[in-house]
C-alpha cells in the first residue's frame, strides 16, 4: 500500500520514485511512518474520531485531458476528498493516492509531474502528507486516480447531514454556479485555458476560488470553525449541485426545504451566462465544493466564517405529504425542485 518497490517493470519503479521524491519529508504530528514500508502508521490526536473518505477521479467521467491541465487534475483529485472532510468539520491527517497511467503517460513524466504540482500544492496548503498509495499501468488509454483521505474530529462531534431540524435556517458558503460556468466556457475552447496555471502557486487564499472548476477550494477552515463554534445542526458539501445535495440532506434528516432563488449567491463567472443558464448553474451545477449547512434560528451566523462569505438561502420545515421535499420561490411563484430539475407547482 505504501509505494513499496516490488519487482515490477522499470516504468512503475520510476513512477513510484518520482512520487516518493516529491512527497513532503517534513514531520507531521499524526503521521508516525509515511511512504516506504508495507503500511503507513498514523496516530490520531487523543479523544478524536477517525474519518475516512474515498473518491475516484476517472478520465472521461470526472475530468478530461483536453481542458483539465495535469495540475488541475491533481488539484481536483485531492480537493474532492478534502471537501468531504470539510463537510464533516474534520481536520485532514493523511492522503493515500492510487494512480493508474496509460503506457504513453507513464513513459513521459510530463503529465505526472504536472499532476503532482497541482496535488502537492493543495496538500501543502492544507498541511496534508501524502502517506502512501499504489501505482499501476492503466489497462486502457484512460488515467484513473483514487484518493483516500483520513481526518480527525473531536469525539462524537463530526458534523452530519442527517441532523437538520424543522425550523432551522439553511445557509451556504461562497458562491454557486462558478464551476459549471467555467466548465462550459473551457469545454467550448476544447483546450486547457490560460486559467489552467495553478492559482495556488501565487494566490494563497481568496474569498472565492479564482478558477472554481479547475482549482476548487475545499472549505476545510470553514467546516472546522463551524464544528468548533457549535454553529450548525447539519452540514454537507456541494459536490453534485445544490438540488442534488440538498435532497441528500433532506432525505437523511427527514425534513423538507424551501429556497428563495433571489437569495442564492451567484458566482461572478455565472453572471455572464443567460438567465436560464444562470439558474441551471446555481441549482444544478455541481463541483462548487462549497458547504451547505443548517443552523437553529436562535444561532447567530456571522456574515463570514474563516474569511468565506456565508449566505442564508432558505429554511427547513417538517415533511408534509402534500408538500414537495424541496421547493423554490421566484417572483412570488413556487416551483417544486428535484435533483437536477424543477417544475411549476400547481
Ligand atoms: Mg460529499
Amino acid at each position: 500500500v505504501a509505494y513499496v518497490p516490488h519487482p515490477r517493470n522499470l516504468g512503475e519503479l520510476q513512477l513510484i520514485d518520482r512520487i516518493r521524491n516529491r512527497a513532503s519529508s517534513k514531520p507531521f504530528s499524526a503521521l508516525r511512518l509515511g511512504i516506504g514500508d508495507d503500511c503507513a502508521i498514523l496516530k490520531p490526536p487523543p479523544h478524536h474520531d477517525l474519518l475516512v473518505t474515498t473518491d475516484f477521479s476517472l478520465e472521461g467521467r470526472h475530468f478530461n485531458r483536453n481542458w483539465n491541465s495535469p495540475a488541475s487534475v491533481g488539484h481536483r483529485t485531492l480537493a474532492r476528498g478534502l471537501s468531504d472532510l470539510a463537510a464533516m468539520g474534520a481536520t485532514p491527517l493523511a492522503a493515500f493516492l492510487s494512480l493508474a497511467l496509460p503506457k504513453s503517460a507513464a513513459r513521459n513524466s510530463t503529465w505526472l509531474d504536472g499532476f503532482l504540482d497541482g496535488f502537492l500544492a493543495l496538500a501543502n496548503l492544507h498541511n496534508v502528507p501524502l502517506a502512501g498509495g499504489d501505482t499501476s499501468e492503466s489497462p486502457s488509454n484512460h488515467i484513473l486516480a483514487d484518493i483516500i483521505l483520513l481526518g480527525s474530529a473531536p469525539a462524537n462531534r463530526a458534523l452530519r447531514r442527517s441532523t437538520a431540524k424543522p425550523g432551522d435556517l439553511l445557509y451556504c458558503t461562497g458562491a454557486l454556479g462558478g464551476a459549471a460556468a467555467e466548465l462550459s466556457t473551457s469545454s467550448k475552447k476544447r483546450k486547457p485555458s490560460s486559467a489552467a496555471s495553478n492559482p495556488l502557486l501565487s494566490i494563497h487564499y481568496s474569498l472565492l476560488p479564482a478558477s472554481p472548476h479547475l482549482f476548487p477550494q475545499p472549505r476545510l477552515a470553514v467546516g472546522a470553525a463551524l464544528l468548533r463554534r457549535r454553529l450548525v445542526t447539519a452540514c454537507i458539501d456541494l459536490s453534485d449541485g445544490l438540488s442534488t445535495d440538498l435532497a441528500h440532506l433532506c432525505t437523511a434528516s427527514n425534513v423538507r426545504a424551501e429556497l428563495d432563488l433571489a437569495q442564492l449567491p451567484l458566482h461572478p463567472f455565472a453572471a455572464a451566462l443567460d438567465e436560464a443558464a444562470q439558474i441551471t448553474a446555481l441549482l444544478h451545477g455541481g463541483e462548487d465544493y462549497e458547504l451547505l449547512f443548517t443552523a437553529s434560528p436562535s444561532t447567530k451566523i456571522p456574515r463570514s466564517v474563516a474569511n468565506v462569505p456565508i449566505t442564508r438561502i432558505g429554511r427547513i420545515l417538517k415533511p408534509q405529504k402534500s408538500k414537495p421535499q424541496m421547493s423554490i420561490t421566484t417572483d412570488n411563484t413556487r416551483f417544486e425542485l428535484h435533483p437536477q430539475g424543477w417544475e411549476h407547482l400547481t
